[in-house]
């Protein structure tokens, strides 16, 4: 493994990073791991507010996140975001599907328009921002270089389900097929589309979650019995965004702790 000057395990140092959902959680964090290990990046989100935050974080040490203001369900959003990416940092070339939202309750009383809503941020968000990212990536020419990297976050609820999740676990499931169809509907331009299945992790998504019965009957349950560190994910995430993973393309990869055995 090689080490950059940041002691981060992956160099992103020339990458442009765009990662949807950077406003909290997960995405913030693979906002902040990405711009450590040198990427320049563009972090979206529809709370502009706390994106600016974290560019001002970013700049007190020197690194460069950018802020934009996305909604990953409407397609003008979509390609604005990427136009602001490149008219800021230069074509993107790293892309991290990650904005995802869960509404919990059994299917038998979910409205039709919760059901669309955890659709639209799940699923066609993330088709949204993996199409985009790879028509820019193919216009600068990603084919001859093979540097496209695109990592679509999915969930351990992809393969097994979850209390009171029926929508959020089969969104999650559709986004692990999605980035194996894409990788392949792109092998020949030079873009690798991977898919990556945290387990549970303490988030604004599920913070109040651990508190309840249900919650803690899920934690009793896992071989450990404890909730996954979000920096369990950062060398993954960033091994799947560097040039090391060259040869890394429709991979659907876990890191739960274990909390699925
Ligand atoms: P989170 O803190 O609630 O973050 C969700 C992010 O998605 C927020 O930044 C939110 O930003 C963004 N988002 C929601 N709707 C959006 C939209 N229409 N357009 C753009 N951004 C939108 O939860 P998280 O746990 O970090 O979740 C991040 C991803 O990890 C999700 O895909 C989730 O399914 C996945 N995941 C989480 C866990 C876990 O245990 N936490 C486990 C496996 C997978 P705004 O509200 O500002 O737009």
């Amino acid at each position: 493994m090689t080490r950059s000057k940041t002691n981060m395990p992956f160099d992103l140092g020339g990458r442009v990073v765009l990662v949807t959902g950077a406003s909290s959680g997960l995405g913030e964090r693979f906002a902040r791991i990405a711009a450590a290990s040198g990427a320049r990046v563009v972090a979206g989100a529809r709370r502009i507010e706390r994106l600016q935050q974290l560019h001002e974080e970013a700049r007190g040490e020197g690194q460069d996140i950018l802020p934009v203001a996305l909604d990953v369900t409407d397609e003008a959003s979509v390609i604005a975001a990427f136009d602001a990416a490149e008219a800021a940092f230069g074509p993107v070339d790293t892309v991290i599907a990650n904005a995802g939202i869960n509404i919990a309750g059994s299917a038998l009383g979910m409205s039709i328009e919760d059901f669309d809503s955890m659709s639209h941020v799940n699923f066609r968000g993330v088709f949204l921002t993996a199409r985009e990212g790879a028509r820019r990536m193919i216009a600068a020419g990603s084919a001859g270089r093979g540097t496209g990297r695109i990592l679509l976050i999915s969930s351990i609820t992809a393969h097994q389900v979850a209390d009171r999740a029926p929508i959020y676990c089969a969104t999650k499931a559709a986004v692990a097929q999605l980035g194996r169809a894409l990788a392949r509907d792109w092998a020949m331009k030079g873009i690798n589309v991977n898919v990556l299945c945290p387990g549970y992790i303490e988030t604004e998504m599920n913070e109040h979650a651990w508190e309840l019965d249900g919650g803690k009957a899920l934690l009793a349950s896992f071989p450990r019995r404890r909730i996954m560190e979000a920096s369990a994910l950062d060398a993954m995430v960033l091994y799947l965004c560097s040039d090391a993973s060259q040869q890394t393309t429709g991979s659907v990869l876990t890191i739960d702790d274990g909390q699925t055995l």
